[in-house]
């Protein structure tokens, strides 16, 4: 196991990089349920595989769920649990015949899946496009709250069967929904849950959850964190996985390297309890406050809108996707979608206590270069819409106060229009052509330009219908 930053801190470090096979096909077998595909994994791994995952179908259930759709989604086999395994080498027939040994393999065995074979890059790229969204599928606002609880227990792959049907015997009754995927291959599952940690009944419930299921992962000889550390969430059950005796040397070890207990202290040895210090927790109260727009889909409520963003970080992608420009340029956390949404969640968290949440400097700094540009809105897992965000902040801040000349500039372009419009017909000194905005030429062309070309008349009450925008007299 690592030390996780409670001895030292890593400043560099040399790696061993592996050949990276010129040719992969992709072998994509469906089965109707995870313990009945966990059956199969010895012999999958008996073949060589350089990759292999799987998702259960309630990904794609919940990726349309939230109104994505991609071409990988339908180039699944039949069934309800999708194991993807992949074959790497120098040349196309290497792969692919090992693509085809697996397919007579698993033919003589019982439960034979669904299979399809894929090696063409494209198809390929969007089967993995799917497995890479599972994370981000998970948390669906106002209905799953994708938690991390039980992330990443992990044991030996001849066991997951059987460890798999008993974990979601476990999950059902406790009342809590999942949809799992991870890493076959390493025995490795992960999963996100609806937890209810803002009520004293509903963490006591996940403590009594986690302390089962971490019995249950070690009844199998497994590990309760297979791939993300035991940090403070997991350290409680390291006495019963090496022995009080073990732990007990693991604290004298941190305390040669660290006798001011200053690294990361807290976690792995002498840790804080589970359930402390979680992030909403009992004292989470957000204040209801009025707002211009309605948040229809985020209950009617800011404080909920601004806890969208579960920290999953597509928006740090610096490659592909409109999400998140600010961050491309600026590589800032505090200018990414997330860093935004995280000011936000901690305005709203101390809104019950504060006389004027929407004053806050540091929030009005971190939207500063959000350029409203929607990709979140589009690219989020959860479409995070800091656009509209900011776009209600801002009314609040500047309150009865003056905003910066460019908001008067842009914001009433449509009286300044008419203005230039007007000025069209100002008698014009003799011998010099009449002024127009924009440009010296035709009256024509000027008049085009100031009642914007291809746009209806600017009326002042135009409709917000569409916008989820309240009108005045609806305010909350
Ligand atoms: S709207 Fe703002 S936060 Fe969202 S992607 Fe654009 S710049 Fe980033």
């Amino acid at each position: 196991m690592g030390s996780e930053c409670t001895c030292a801190l890593v400043l560099s470090a040399k790696v061993r990089l592996l050949p990276w096979p010129r040719k992969r096909s992709l072998v994509v077998l469906g089965y109707p349920d995870s313990p009945t595909a966990a059956e199969h994994v010895t012999d999958i791994l008996d073949t060589g595989p350089v990759g292999l995952e799987f998702f259960e179908r309630g990904i794609v259930a919940n990726l349309r769920a939230k109104g994505f759709e991609s071409a990988g989604m339908g180039e699944l086999p039949e069934g309800d649990t999708f194991v993807l395994v992949e074959y790497g080498a120098d040349t196309q027939e290497e792969t692919d015949r090992a693509g085809h040994a697996i397919r007579e393999r698993l033919t003589a065995l019982p439960h034979t899946p669904d299979i399809k074979e894929y090696d063409d890059e494209q198809h390929q790229a969007d089967i993995w496009e799917v497995r890479r969204g599972a994370i981000g599928s998970t948390r669906i606002p106002q209905q799953h709250g994708g938690q991390a609880g039980w992330e990443d227990a992990a044991v030996d792959p001849a066991r997951l069967s059987g460890y798999l049907r008993d974990f979601r015997e476990l999950v059902e009754r406790y009342g809590y929904h999942t949809v799992l995927f991870g890493h076959f291959g390493q025995g490795c599952i992960h999963n996100r849950l609806d937890l209810d940690l803002t009520t004293a009944e509903g963490i006591t419930r996940f403590n009594d959850f986690i302390d089962e299921a971490a019995d249950l992962v070690l009844s199998y000889g497994g590990t309760p964190s297979g791939e993300h550390g035991d940090g403070q969430l997991k350290a409680a059950f390291l006495p019963r996985m090496y022995g009080p005796e073990l732990v007990d040397a693991f604290e004298r070890f941190k305390a040669i390297f660290d006798p001011d207990w200053a690294m990361n202290p807290g976690k792995v040895v002498k840790p804080r309890a589970p359930v402390d210090d979680l992030r909403l927790g009992t004292h989470y109260h957000p204040a209801e406050l009025d707002t211009h727009f309605a948040f229809p889909e985020d209950g009617f409520n800011f404080a909920d809108a601004a806890n969208r963003c579960f920290g999953v970080g597509k928006c740090r992608h610096l490659d592909g996707g409109t999400m998140c420009p600010s961050f491309m340029v600026t590589r800032e956390e505090k200018n990414s979608t997330r860093g935004r949404s995280r000011m936000l969640f901690e305005m709203m968290e101390q809104s019950g206590e504060r006389r004027h949440p929407w004053r806050d400097e540091g929030v009005k700094d971190a939207l500063d270069l959000c350029l409203a540009c929607k990709g979140c809105k589009g690219d989020c897992p959860v479409r995070v819409d800091m656009a509209t965000y900011k776009a209600e902040f801002l009314s609040h801040y500047y309150e009865g106060r003056l905003r910066p000349r460019s908001a008067y500039a842009m914001g009433l372009i449509q009286r300044w229009s008419r203005v230039a419009a007007w000025r069209r017909h100002w008698p014009t000194a003799p011998g010099r052509r009449p002024w127009s905005p924009g440009s010296s030429s035709s009256p024509s062309a000027s008049h085009r330009s100031a009642s914007c070309p291809g746009s209806p008349p600017a009326r002042s009450g135009a409709s917000t219908a569409g916008t989820g925008r309240r009108t005045p007299t609806a305010r909350r």
